[in-house]
Order: structure tokens, then sequence, then C-alpha cells
């Protein structure tokens, strides 16, 4: 990396001028300018390996720290791209939208408050899941956490991109309750009952009174989360469910027809997760071991693949969650119906209190090992998302499922496919699995994108979160009324952050002296 990437309108010297005004207001060991730092926030995953450089990267650790990098970073008019534990595989790691930008970097503020009759922690942005996992175990506090497939990051990072666990607080950004807020300016605002002095119910309602605005600095560029109340889960008295794999492709219909209505009636208060047979395989073997043919797998590897691991080309794994009583009356229903749409295997789970417990997502244990998947392909490996939501109708989900399969094998990929429940919807999770070595097949993966996209968008679906070189791309699919939602959202921007400071280019939103930089 030779040249030191700038923002629009900066000089070396500029750059270097913010940099002294850093180190001055933080001390030097919180500044990091040098070529490893740069490599180190770089994306690691990334599909164009010269986008997306910071200038550098800063560390403040406490609120009063923040506050004073922003404060430069409006005087030098440098824009700061806010990360918790920048573990974001897939959308892009530590990264900013904007070359040039300033990671500020919050994984030093790590500190952990418990109120253990609610089950509410109040996190810094630096706490990760396992340091949650770890303050729970050590501390005897029988609450659960929601993890995600990498749990690498950080609780708060995860909820505010909308990542998602597979516990009833799967949608983890839903148990926010009241977030603390620099703004742009350098502001400190308190959201929800935050907002009224000594209040002792912050972490218990999530409204406040007027509007509430902690979704409004979720997947934004509104401001810098300095602290936010999570509720955690509390343990539950039982456990019982079951691991279940279907033989076709065709058979996505029949589980998403079943599963459907028992997640909308509250039957299952989960969210579940149904993966393609490569979700489980990636993990337990890599392509070269069964062939090394280019273009998408044959029918007959698939097969093969299968066959030694003995995985459905679906599966998905269900669980209830609760009082034993319940969950044994419950779970006659789930496998009555899942008993009628003819499983290949079924393996039933159950576990009580004092049992020893299974240790996986479906107990919010933290856990990295779906990063795995990176290594498919061999080489230096990694991977994009392309996530539309969809209706929770099975119709609808196989045809999805066939036009990207059909996509994933003109394009010469092989299809890592998910289909996770929320209350109503389904977020189809796409894992498009790289290899950085390979030129030909990385040269193709820009236009196989743009072409799931549209495809997407011609049914009428959209994505939830998106990769840095996409957010333009996705924000433009949000086009009713002539994109008023952007117009609205680029009002507030100009609004809170004069300067164009924060995160310019998150989610599609610019502020107005840095529009020219938006992407096709
Ligand atoms: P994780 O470490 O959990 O993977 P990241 O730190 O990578 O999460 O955060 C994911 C994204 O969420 C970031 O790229 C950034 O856009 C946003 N984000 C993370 N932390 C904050 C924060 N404290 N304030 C505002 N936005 C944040």
């Amino acid at each position: 990396m030779a040249d030191i990437p700038l923002p629009p309108g900066f000089t070396a010297q500029k750059m270097d001028q913010a940099r002294k005004a850093f180190e001055a207001a933080l001390g030097a060991d919180k500044v990091f300018f040098e070529d490893i730092d740069r490599l180190g926030y770089s994306d690691k995953f990334a599909i164009d390996d010269d986008a997306h450089h910071p200038s550098g990267a800063i560390g403040p650790t406490s609120v009063e720290e923040i506050q004073a990098a922003v404060k430069i970073a409006n005087q030098y008019r440098l824009p700061l791209w806010p990360i918790s534990r920048g573990k974001n595989f897939g959308y892009g790691t530590a990264a900013p939208e904007l070359a040039g930008s300033v990671v500020m970097d919050l994984s030093g503020m790590k500190k952990i408050e418990f109120d253990p009759v609610n089950g509410v922690a109040t996190l810094e942005p630096g706490v990760g899941f396992y340091d949650l996992y770890d303050y729970l175990q050590k501390n005897d506090l029988p609450f659960w956490l929601s993890t995600p497939g990498n749990s690498w990051g950080s609780v708060i990072g995860n909820a505010l991109d909308r990542g998602v666990g597979y516990t009833p607080y799967g949608e983890n950004t839903k148990f926010l309750c009241g977030l603390e807020v620099v703004l742009p300016t350098g502001e400190l605002v308190r959201t929800g009952m935050g907002a009224f002095e000594g209040a002792p119910t912050w972490g218990l309602y999530p409204f406040g009174f007027g509007p509430a605005w902690d979704q409004m600095f979720v997947q934004s560029n509104f401001g810098i989360v300095t602290k936010a109340n999570m509720w955690l889960m509390p343990e539950p008295e039982s456990l019982m469910g079951m691991d279940v794999e279907f033989d076709r492709p065709e058979d996505l219909k029949a589980m998403v027809d079943t599963i459907g209505p028992l997640r909308r009636e509250g039957l299952l208060r989960q969210s579940p997760s149904i993966g393609n047979w490569l979700r489980a395989a990636s993990i337990l073997t890599t392509r070269d071991e069964w062939t090394d043919k280019p273009g998408a797998l044959s029918d007959d590897v698939i097969d093969a693949i299968r066959k030694k691991f003995n995985i459905g080309w679906w599966g998905v794994s269900l669980r209830l969650y609760g009082r034993e009583d319940m969950n044994k009356a419950a779970y006659k229903v789930l496998e009555r119906e899942i008993g009628a749409i003819k499983p290949m295997l079924v393996k039933p789970a159950s576990w009580v209190k004092g049992q020893p417990i299974e240790r996986s997502a479906i107990t919010g244990t933290p856990m990295t090992f779906p990063l795995q998947n990176a290594n498919w392909y061999g080489g230096r490996g990694g991977h994009i998302g392309f996530s539309p939501i969809l209706p929770q109708d099975g119709d609808k989900a196989l045809a999805q499922f066939q036009r990207t399969y059909a996509r994933y094998k003109e394009y010469g990929m092989d299809y890592q496919g998910s289909f996770a429940f929320g209350e109503r919807h389904l977020i189809n999770v796409n894992a498009m699995i790289i290899d950085k070595d390979n030129a030909e097949k990385m040269a193709k993966i820009d236009t196989f994108f743009r072409a799931l996209v549209a495809d997407a968008k011609a049914n009428g679906y959209g994505e939830y979160r998106t990769h840095l070189d996409y957010m333009d791309l996705v924000a433009r699919t949000y086009d009713w009324n002539d994109n008023a939602l952007r117009k609205l959202n680029e009002t507030v921007k100009n609004a809170l952050d004069p300067n164009g400071i924060l995160a310019p280019g998150k989610s599609g939103i610019w502020p107005k002296d840095l529009a020219g930089e938006r992407k096709q």
C-alpha cells in the first residue's frame, strides 16, 4: 500500500495535521496511521482490494475522548467510520465505505453493567459476545445470549447492523432498549427513558416519551453509540426440539409453509434458520477433497458429500424454550407437523436445567466455526452475503431459491444459502464464497452480485444488509415515490451532521458535500 488513501479534498499535509491533533487529544498510543494499521482495518473479504482503505484509525476509550475526536473531525471535515469490534465479515469487516476515512475503533470500551432481576446488560461497544458470555458464567447469572455465526464481534455492533442469532431473542436489534449516543456535532444524548434524569427504567421501557429514536441509530450514520441496554433471555427451564434434514431442494416449500405458521402463532418463538447442505458441509470439508472441476458442483458430487456426512439438501434446528411441561405439550405438535412433511432424518433433542448443555447457537454459546466456510475453495478465502427479505411463503421462497441457484450455476459458483425466520418474514442469506487467489472467478463476482440484486428487485425483494460495495446499489432499490426515504435520510443527515463527518455513504446515506461519491 504505497499511497495513503485520502478523502476527497484532502492533502497529505492536512491529514498529517489531523493526525497530530488526534495524538494531542487522545495520546499517540490511541492513534494508528502506519501501513500495518491501514491493513489491519481493511476489509479482509474485499472483492475489490483497492476500495475502502482507511487513512488510519483512532481508538478512543471514553465518551470524552470520542467527543474530542469528533470535534477534530469537524474542524478538518474529516470523515470518521465508527466500529465496535470491526468483525463484520462479509459486509466490510472494519473498513469504511469512503476510502481515506479514519476508522474510530471502540473495541477498547469494554464496560459491562448488569441488572440481574430484569436481565438487562448495559454494554459499551467493545464488549464482544465472548466477553459477555464469560461475564455471565463468572457471575453465575442465569441468562443466555443470542449469538451470530461469527461471535467474534461486538454485541452492540451486531445489533447495530441487524445481525441475527437463533434463540427467541434472535432478532438482536429488537432487544436494544435505550442508547447513549455522541451525535456528529459532539452532543451526548440518551434515548428512551435515558432522557429522564435518574429514571430507573432506561433499560426496561424502550420508547420514552414522544418519538423513539433507537432504530434511528441502527444501520445509519447519525451517531456514535457509546452505550446500549440489551435484554438477555432468562435461562429457560427446558429445551426441546429436533434437528431435521430434508432430502430434496423442492422440500424448501413445505418446510417454510410448516415452520412459518408455527412461528407466527408463537408455538416456535426462536428464529430458526433453514440451511442448505453446503452450509453444513463447508465447515466439515473442503472442495478439493471432492473434485478439481471448475464451475458449480454437479449433483453427483453434492450427493456424495451429503452421503458421507449424512446431511439433507436442507437442514434446520427447531427448539422450544421454556417450562418443561409446556415444551412437552408443544413438542407433540412440532413432531406431528414436521412428521407430516416427510423429513429424511429427525434427531430429537431435549435438555433440562442442571443437565450438560448443548454448546451451540441454540443455547446462545459464542462460536466462530462457521467462518471455516471461507476455506471451501482454498486460497485466500472469504465471502460476501446477498440477503433479500421474503415473506414466509413456501412457493415464493422456493422460486427465489431456484432463481438464485440458477444464477450460481450460471456464474460457476457453489451455492450456500439459508432462510432465517423472523416473526413475519424470512431473511434469505446467500453466502458467496470467494477465493481471492482465483482472479478469473473474482472478476465475475461484481456482475454476479448485481444480477442477484436485479432479480430480487424485479420480484419485489430488498436486502436487509449489504457489503460496503453495494450500499448505494441496494439503497437505490428502496425507490418508492422517487426514493423518498433516501431523501428523508439525507435531510436528517445534513441536519445532524452539517460537516458530513460521520460514516459518509453508510447504507447509501451521503452528506450534501459528498453526494458526488454515490456509486452506481
Ligand atoms: P462487529 O464487531 O459486531 O462485527 P462492527 O464493529 O463491525 O460489528 O460494526 C458493524 C457496523 O455497525 C459498522 O461497520 C458500523 O457501520 C456500525 N457500528 C458499529 N459500532 C457502532 C457504534 N458504536 N456506533 C455507530 N455505528 C456503529
